[in-house]
C-alpha cells in the first residue's frame, strides 16, 4: 500500500513458511503467528461468485471453500464482518452434507458455523451463500462515482488491506492463510471486471448482463484479492512477456499512458533484481475517480489499484511532482508484487518488511531509471519524516506486536514505511551493494509463495554477505528511536583526523532519558576525502579519517541517526558549506533544524546554514530550507509581527531562486526545477509576497493558460484560495461546482478548505458535510481546514462526529480525528484529546491521541523555548 500525505501547500506524496499448517518448511510456526482465529481448519482454495447490484450498494455472493481440518471439531471459525448468511452447507469425501448453524461476532469479525457432529480430521467443501454491502468509502467492496458525457457513473472497486477481504467474502482472512482464488462476477450489460488474473471467459445472459470469470490465481493471501466493475479503457502494452496494462474510465485511457510506460520499465528491471520472473501473465493498474484519508495506492497481486491522482497524468492538471509520484508509486506497488505478494508477512507485525522494502526498493529502481530525480536525496526527506515521529516518546519500534484489527491499522505510518526505508538503505550500505542483492534473491527464492518473519531476510542477507547485518538490524527494528552520535572531539595530527564519537538517543520531548544502545554502521570523511566506516558499538567509537578539512559524519546520508558536533568542528563546516556534498548539505541542515528545535544547540544554527546556501545549490537543498521557513512561519502563528519579518527574510532568499526559475517551464531545464519552482510559489503565497501572491491573482483572473491548465494550475489556485475573500471563494466555489473531471473537481473541493479566513474555513466546513462534494472530497476539505485552522476543525469534526467518520474510511477513523488537531498549539487542546481519548477510542487504540497530544506539547515547547533565539537573529539579520 501506499499512504497518501497532504501536507499545507504542498500537497505532495510522502510522500507499505507457514503455508496453512506447514510450519516443517522453515522456522515460523503456528505458536509464533497470534491470531484471532482457532487454528482447527484452513483453506487450501476459494471459489467465489459476486453480482453487485450497484445502484442499491448491495451485493450477493455464493462461495465455495475447500478446506482441511487438522483437528476433530464441530465448529468451524473464519473472518467475515458486515455479512449476512442464507446457508452455509459442508460437503464430506463421500459427498454427504450437513447444514451448519451460523452465529456472527461483529467485533471480532468474526463468524462461527456449528455441525451438528464433530468433524474428524480432513478435506471437506464448505458452501456458502450470503450478501453483502458496497461501501461509499475506500473499504472492501466500494462504490466511486463520478461524471461523465452521458452523466453520472458508478464503478466498483475493492480494498482488502488490512483486513477488509471478509466484508467481501467470508475467509481465513489473515496472511499466512495463503490459497489459489477462482473470481467470477456478473456485470451489467456494457460493463467489463478487472480481476487479479486475466478473464478466462465471458458469457452473456439472457437478461443482457455478463458473466465473468477469471483464472486462477496462485496461492495467495486474503488481503491481495482484487475487483474492479464498470464502463473501462484498458491501454496495454507487454514488457519481458508480460502484458502490462492500466485502466481507467471510459475515454481517460490516454492519461494512462505515462504510467504504462514507466511501469514497462520498471517490470524487467525487478525481473532482474530479484531473480524470479514477475510470476503472473498480466499485470494492470486501475485508476479509482476519488480519494482515500488513508491510502494512494494498493499492491493487489496482478491488479493494483490507485487514485487518478497517483496514476492519471493529465496535461490539465498535473504537476511535475505528481508526474513523478505516478513513476514512483507504480515502483513502489510494483516491488510488491514480488516482496509482499509473492513473499509475504505471516503477521502484521512484520507489516514493515512489506512496505519499508517497497518504499527502498521504489526508491532504487527509480534511481536507477530516472536519476535525473535526484531520488537519493529525496530518501533524505523521507527520514526526516521517520526521525520526526520516532524522537518522539509515543514512537514505537519498526517490528510492532499487533493483536487487534484496530492496530493493524494504526501500523501503517512513517515508522513502518520511512525508516523501515531508511534502516534497509542504512544496512545496504553497510554490506554493500551486490551482497544485499544476492541475499534479497535468496530469500525471494526459498520463501516464493509462502510467508515469512523479518529474520528470514536478516538470515538470508547475514548469509550472502558474510557480516553479522542480524543484530544491528534487530538494534534498530527491535527497539525505538532515533541514535544520537555526538562528535567528542576531531583532532589533527599528520594529515589525518582523529575522532571520538559517542552515542546518544536523540529525543524531542525527553532528551534527559537514558540513551537505549545501537549498534550504529558510521560512514566519515573529511571534505572532499575519502569515505571511512566503523561500527559504534557499545556507545564509543574511534575513526581515523584521511585529511584535516572539515569532518562530515554521515557522509552520504546514508545513516539512520543525527550528528551533533562540538561548536569548532560546526563553524567549520559553515564555513565549508557550500562546497560539500549535495546530500550532506541537506542532511546537515536537517539535522541542525532539529537538534536546535529539540534543544541540543541553537536553533539559529539552521538559519546560519540557509544564510549560506549557494543560489546554485541543488533544488532538494532550497526545498529543505523552503520548508524550514515555511515551518517556522507556522510556529510563529499568532506574532504577525515576527511573522512579517521572518516572510522578508524568506523572500530575500526565495525570490532570486524563483525569479531564475521563473513562472515559465524554461526549454531544457531540469525537472526538479518544475517542483521545486512550484514549493516557491506556495511557500511565497503564504508568507504574503506582494510579488507572488499579485502573479498567482493575476493569473487566475486574467484565465491565463497557465492558471486554466497545466502543471502550475494547483499551484496559482492554492494561492489564490489562501488569500481569498468571499467573492474569490465563492467563485472557486462555482467552478468546483461546474467542473465534471474528478480529477480537477476533487482538487477544486480541497482547495475550498485550504483559505485563510476563518469565517470562510467555517464555510467549508459546513460545505463539507452536505452531500455536494462527495464523501472522499469532504474528508479532504475538513483536512485542509484542519491543516490551517486545527481547532477550528477539531471542534467541528467533534461537534458532528458521526457524520463525519461516515465520511472517513473506516480503517482511518480512529485516526482521523486526533490528527485533525496536530497543527495547534493550544493548550487547552490536550484535555480536549485526553477527553476525546476517554469517551471515543479503548486503551488499545487511543495511540493516535497521544501521538497528537505529544506533537502539540512538543509545539508549544519549541514556540516558549525555542523561538526567542531565532526572533532576536531574525531582528539582527533583517532590518
Ligand atoms: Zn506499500
Amino acid at each position: 500500500m501506499r499512504l497518501l500525505a497532504t501536507s499545507f501547500f504542498v500537497s505532495s506524496i510522502l510522500l507499505t513458511g507457514f503455508i496453512g499448517c506447514r510450519p516443517a518448511q522453515h522456522e515460523t510456526s503456528a505458536a509464533d503467528v497470534p491470531t484471532q482465529l482457532p487454528r482447527n481448519a484452513r483453506p487450501t482454495h476459494y471459489s467465489i461468485s459476486v453480482v453487485p447490484d450497484a445502484a442499491n450498494l448491495r451485493f450477493t455472493g455464493s462461495e465455495t471453500i475447500d478446506i482441511e481440518v487438522l483437528q476433530p471439531t464441530d465448529s468451524i471459525t473464519l473472518n467475515a464482518a458486515a455479512l449476512e448468511f442464507q446457508g452455509v452447507t459442508l460437503t464430506d469425501k463421500a459427498n454427504k452434507n450437513v447444514e451448519a448453524r451460523t452465529s456472527a461476532d461483529a467485533d471480532k469479525q468474526t463468524a462461527t458455523f456449528k455441525f451438528p457432529s464433530v468433524l474428524p480430521s480432513g478435506n471437506y467443501r464448505l458452501a456458502i451463500n450470503y450478501t453483502g454491502t458496497i461501501n461509499l468509502h475506500a473499504t472492501g467492496l466500494f462504490a466511486l462515482d463520478y461524471d461523465s458525457p452521458e452523466g453520472r457513473k458508478r464503478a466498483l472497486f475493492t480494498q482488502f488491506e488490512a483486513p477488509d477481504a471478509r466484508r467481501f467474502i467470508p475467509c481465513w482472512d489473515e496472511p499466512n492463510y495463503r490459497a489459489p482464488f477462482d473470481l467470477r462476477v456478473t456485470v451489467p450489460p456494457g460493463q467489463q471486471a478487472i480481476g487479479n488474473m486475466p478473464q478466462s471467459s465471458r458469457t452473456e445472459k439472457p437478461d443482457g448482463s455478463s458473466e465473468i470469470v477469471f483464472a486462477t490465481t496462485p496461492s495467495m493471501s486474503s488481503y491481495l484479492l482484487f475487483l474492479a466493475v464498470g464502463e473501462f479503457d484498458r491501454i496495454t502494452t507487454t514488457a519481458a512477456g508480460t502484458e502490462i496494462g492500466v485502466v481507467t474510465k471510459k475515454g481517460d485511457g490516454e492519461k494512462g499512458r505515462w504510467a504504462l510506460e514507466g511501469a514497462a520499465q520498471i517490470l524487467p528491471y525487478y525481473n532482474d533484481y530479484f531473480g524470479v520472473p514477475y510470476p503472473l501473465p498480466k499485470l494492470d493498474n486501475i485508476a479509482g475517480p476519488g480519494s482515500s484519508q488513508f491510502f494512494g495506492a494498493m499492491e493487489n497481486w496482478g491488479a493494483i489499484f490507485s487514485f487518478e491522482s497517483v496514476l492519471l497524468n493529465d496535461p490539465a492538471i498535473t504537476s511535475e511532482e505528481r508526474r513523478q509520484a505516478i513513476f514512483k508509486v507504480a515502483a513502489h506497488e510494483m516491488a510488491h508484487q514480488w516482496f509482499g505478494d509473492l513473499v509475504t508477512m505471516a503477521w502484521w507485525n512484520d507489516i514493515w518488511l512489506n512496505e519499508g522494502f517497497a518504499s527502498w526498493m521504489g526508491s532504487k529502481a527509480t534511481g536507477v531509471i530516472h536519476p535525473e530525480w535526484d531520488p537519493l536525496l529525496a530518501r533524505i526527506a523521507s527520514r526526516e519524516s521517520a526521525m520526526n515521529q520516532d524522537s518522539l516518546s509515543t514512537t514505537h519500534s519498526v517490528v510492532q506486536n499487533i493483536t487487534t484489527v484496530e492496530q493493524i491499522s494504526q501500523a501503517f505510518d512513517a515508522i513502518t514505511y520511512s525508516k523501515g526505508q531508511s534502516v534497509i538503505v542504512m544496512l545496504e550500505d553497510y554490506v554493500g551493494e551486490e551482497a544485499w542483492r544476492q541475499g534479497v534473491r535468496n530469500y525471494i527464492a526459498t520463501y516464493r509463495l509462502k510467508n515469512t518473519v523479518t529474520d528470514n531476510l536478516w538470515n538470508a542477507v547475514e548469509h550472502a554477505a558474510d557480516k553479522p547485518v542480524t543484530a544491528i538490524a534487530h538494534d534498530f527494528t527491535l527497539q525505538p528511536g532515533v541514535p544520537l552520535i555526538h562528535v567528542q572531539g576531531a583532532e589533527c595530527i599528520d594529515g589525518k583526523t582523529k575522532v571520538t564519537l559517542r552515542q546518544e538517543e536523540f529525543s524531542r520531548d525527553n532528551p534527559k532519558k537514558e540513551p537505549l544502545s545501537w549498534r550504529v554502521p558510521v560512514i566519515a570523511s573529511t571534505l572532499g576525502g575519502a569515505d571511512v566506516r566503523t561500527l559504534v558499538t557499545g556507545g564509543t567509537g574511534n575513526l581515523t579519517v584521511p585529511g584535516c578539512e572539515p569532518l562530515v559524519i554521515n557522509s552520504g546520508q546514508t545513516g539512520y541517526y543525527r550528528t551533533l558536533y562540538p561548536s569548532p568542528q560546526l563553524e567549520r563546516l559553515k564555513g565549508a558549506y557550500s562546497r560539500l556534498k549535495a546530500a550532506d548539505q541537506i542532511g546537515l541542515l536537517a539535522d541542525n533544524w532539529e537538534l536546535g528545535l529539540a534543544g541540543y544547540e541553537s536553533p539559529v544554527t539552521a538559519f546560519d546554514l540557509i544564510d549560506a546556501i549557494p543560489s546554485e545549490a541543488t533544488d532538494d537543498l532550497w526545498s529543505r530550507a523552503t520548508r524550514i521557513l515555511t515551518e517556522t512561519y507556522d510556529l510563529y502563528d499568532g506574532d504577525p509581527s515576527v511573522q512579517e519579518r521572518l516572510a522578508r527574510y524568506a523572500s530575500a532568499k526565495l525570490t532570486p531562486i524563483l525569479k531564475r526559475l521563473t513562472w515559465t517551464a524554461i526549454p531544457g531545464e531540469k525537472p526538479n526545477d518544475a517542483v521545486l519552482r512550484a514549493e516557491l510559489i506556495n511557500a511565497l503565497g503564504k508568507f504574503g509576497d506582494a510579488e507572488v501572491v499579485a502573479e498567482a491573482n493575476r493569473r487566475y483572473e486574467a484565465g491565463d493558460p497557465s492558471a486554466r491548465s497545466g502543471p502550475l494550475r494547483t499551484t496559482i489556485l492554492d494561492v489564490v484560495a489562501w488569500q481569498a475573500d468571499a467573492a474569490g471563494w465563492e467563485h472557486l466555489l462555482g467552478q468546483a461546482r461546474e467542473e465534471k473531471k474528478p480529477l480537477v473537481r476533487n482538487a477544486l473541493y480541497r482547495l475550498l478548505g485550504g483559505v485563510r479566513d476563518t469565517a470562510l474555513a467555517q464555510r467549508a466546513l459546513e460545505l463539507a458535510l452536505t452531500d455536494e462534494p462527495g464523501p472522499s472530497n469532504s474528508g479532504q476539505i475538513i483536512g485542509a481546514v484542519a491543516a490551517l485552522h486545527p481547532d477550528l476543525a477539531f471542534d467541528f469534526a467533534l461537534q458532528h462526529r458521526e457524520k463525519v467518520e461516515s465520511l472517513v474510511d473506516i480503517s482511518s477513523r480512529s485516526r482521523y480525528l486526533p490528527r485533525l488537531a496536530s497543527r495547534s498549539a493550544d493548550p487547552a487542546m490536550i484535555q480536549k484529546l485526553e477527553d476525546y481519548a476517554q469517551h471515543f477510542m479503548t486503551p488499545q487504540s487511543r495511540k493516535p491521541a497521544d501521538i497528537t497530544i505529544s506533537i502539540i506539547r512538543d509545539r508549544i515547547r519549541v514556540r516558549q523555548t525555542r523561538l526567542p533565539d531565532i526572533t532576536q537573529w531574525l531582528a539582527a539579520h533583517v532590518s
